[in-house]
């Protein structure tokens, strides 16, 4: 068989900057330090960072007064951050800069007399902490259906903002929707919205047009891994979700010449490397990796962590 590794795939630079933030806190002050909700969706990373001491909790009253907090990738509500002060804790925040950018949009939005519409999934993280961290109501609309359902006058001031694993293709039918409903909405520029997103996706969609069978690592709850498997099945190829090889199945390979694989932004390339050696098992594999976009951004992590880290290296 012939396996093709999509390019590019597997950690963006908001989730490396994440679990570096871990990494860095156990350094700095030992164990435990104590993350909100799963760092990243992603069950390997999160039990490599527990073996190192990381301690991972659903809501900030599981964590001792005064110990380090480190919110997720995905943000957090301003309920949580106030939650942070009172209980006097050490908090590291590894929301996703992203993240924080569609925070920051609502939030002026809102200042112009605007109510915001925010294209997401109901109940993800990222969702619950964009919703938190705008002040008023903020309108979740989920598919173009829930446009036509929105209770607004037609001219009321509105703006629209987006869940960063959502892809410019993903929103356009709804933002269509949107724009061809309301006479006084605006919204950002979607197509920076997040650059791994977009690049994992169209990577997809190109590799899609030349294998057999298309296999995304990833988690079940991690949203833009489900939504790769979905790009490949849309594209007409029998597309599996998988967390690692011990998930792959011989029978999805009967008659298959070329496997294309992927990985969502949480996804280690470890665990790439592990489907291959799953694939290897079934017969021999030729490996190789389609020519596709370089990437190169990098963010910075926050300022705490970088000083005395370098002291105690010397
Ligand atoms: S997928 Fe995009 S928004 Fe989400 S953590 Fe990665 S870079 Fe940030």
């Amino acid at each position: 068989m012939r396996v093709i590794l999509a390019q590019p795939r597997g950690f963006c630079a908001g989730v490396v900057r994440a679990i570096e933030i871990v990494d860095r806190a156990l350094q700095k002050h030992g164990a435990p330090v104590y993350v909100r909700h799963e760092i990243v969706h992603n069950r390997h990373v999160v039990e490599n960072l527990r073996n190192k001491g990381a301690r991972f909790v659903e809501e900030l009253d599981e964590v001792p007064e005064g110990a380090v907090a480190i919110f997720s990738a995905h943000g957090v509500a301003r309920t949580v951050e106030r939650a942070a002060e009172e209980r006097d804790l050490d908090v590291l925040d590894a929301t996703c800069p992203l993240v924080t950018k569609v925070h920051v949009q609502g939030r002026q939005y809102v200042s112009q007399g605007r109510t915001l519409i925010l294209i997401g999934h109901a109940g993800h993280p990222e969702v619950e902490g964009t919703i938190g961290q705008i002040p008023g109501t903020v309108l979740l609309v989920q598919s173009e259906a829930d446009v036509a359902k929105l209770d607004m006058p037609l001219d009321a001031p509105l703006a629209y903002v987006t869940q960063t694993t959502l892809s410019v293709d993903d929103t356009r039918g709804i933002i269509d929707a949107l724009l061809a409903r309301f006479t006084d909405i605006v919204g950002p520029d979607t197509r920076d919205i997040c650059y791994a997103t977009q690049n994992r996706q169209a990577a997809v969609r190109e590799l899609s047009t030349e294998v057999d069978v298309l296999l995304v690592v990833g988690a079940t709850n991690s949203s833009n891994s489900n939504r790769l498997r979905e790009i490949g099945s849309e594209s007409g190829v029998p597309s599996y979700l998988v967390a690692d090889g011990s998930e792959v199945k011989a029978e999805w390979f009967e008659g298959v010449q070329t496997v294309g694989l992927t990985a969502g932004a949480s996804a280690p390339e470890e665990m790439v490397e592990n489907v291959i050696d799953a694939l290897r098992a079934l017969g021999p594999v030729d490996v190789s990796t389609m020519s596709g976009r370089e990437e190169k951004v990098e963010f910075k992590l926050p300022a705490k962590l970088l000083q005395p880290l370098v002291a105690r290296e010397v």
